[in-house]
């Protein structure tokens, strides 16, 4: 048995065996209120969507249409934490201008890798 060292994000709480990898985390760490990140943006939803037999799948979607499926963005252009500060209509509106068409055929690409049509999927709406 050996006794290690690690270090501790102070935002999320992950742990890293390397000082200096969580002090590069802690940086851009998604749960940093000042790193503008999705996940304390109000246009940030996260979807979980259930197929069948049972499938679940997880979508991170912006309203403002912008790709965060690969990744959450920081200092994003479309941030917003305060929703006041936009007013509630500018939430509506995104909401009612969202077109969830593209995530749709992405998450259709990953349960079907092998799919002939490829990225032309149809959506049955
Ligand atoms: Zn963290």
């Amino acid at each position: 048995m050996k006794k290690i060292e690690v270090y501790k994000c102070i935002f999320c709480s992950e742990i890293f065996d390397d000082r200096d990898e969580c002090t590069i985390h802690e940086q851009v760490c998604p749960e940093r209120m000042d790193t503008m990140t999705c996940l304390n943006c109000k246009f940030y939803r996260d979807s979980t969507l259930l197929f069948q037999p049972g499938g679940l799948a997880s979508i991170p979607i912006c309203l403002r249409n912008i790709d965060i499926s690969e990744g959450f963005k920081q200092q994003c252009d479309n941030y917003i934490d305060d929703a006041a500060s936009i007013g509630k209509s500018i939430l509506k509106q995104a909401e009612r201008n969202f077109d969830p068409t593209s995530l749709f055929k992405m998450l259709m690409r990953d349960l079907f890798p092998n799919n002939e049509n490829g990225n032309d999927f149809e959506l049955p709406f």
